[in-house]
């Protein structure tokens, strides 16, 4: 579509970060521009739209919250931040995944989700999935249904998808 389009054309490749051989993709553009931000809100709409009806959009800290306040905004659905770890007062549930180096942390404020209520969870990025699998287990523990998980961006042949199978998994630029 014209929207997922503009999207691509504002997204960067930028060699060698955060470290020499990864080649990190970077939204800033995106956000920068009002064009871009109200095509990538209705584009991720779009995409939801096929995951059926929701109540709440969860995002990861940082870049799920800057594309899912808005997306929210724009659906009339409440958001939900997956915060790294210490970041929020209790009580939290936590969820510790592993990276390629060490491991990670992603809280989420408990009591913040009704009972049985239907969550899409968004990010931007997809790479190998860790976070997003972190934020679903998340959500699912704090008692709400998880209707599927929408990215701006997925890079294949990293394993997102395998992490995240036996769910619905949707992407707007692959
Ligand atoms: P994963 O957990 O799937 O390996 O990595 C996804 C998480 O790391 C997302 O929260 C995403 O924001 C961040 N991330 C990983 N690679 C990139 C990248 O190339 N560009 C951006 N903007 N974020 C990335």
């Amino acid at each position: 579509s014209a929207d997922v389009e503009i999207v691509e054309s504002l997204l960067r490749e930028v060699p060698d970060f955060p470290q020499p051989g990864v080649l990190f993709r970077d939204v800033a553009g995106v956000l920068a521009s009002g064009e871009g931000l109200a095509a990538a809100t209705r584009a991720m709409a779009d995409l939801a739209s096929e995951l059926g009806e929701f109540d709440l959009v969860a995002g990861m800290e940082a870049r799920g919250f800057l594309f899912g306040a808005p997306l929210a905004t724009h659906l009339g659905t409440g958001f939900i931040p997956v915060r790294k770890a210490g970041k929020l007062p209790p009580p939290v549930l936590a969820a510790t995944y592993e990276l390629e180096y060490g491991t990670a942390t992603l809280e989420l404020r408990d009591g913040t989700i009704p009972a049985g209520a239907r969550v899409l969870v968004l990010d931007d990025i997809l790479a190998t999935g860790g976070t997003a699998s972190a934020g679903a287990d998340l959500v699912e523990r704090a008692g709400g249904t998880v209707v599927g998980l929408a990215f701006l961006f997925e890079i294949p042949g990293l394993g997102g998808r395998d992490r995240l199978a036996g769910r619905e998994v949707r992407s707007l630029i692959v």
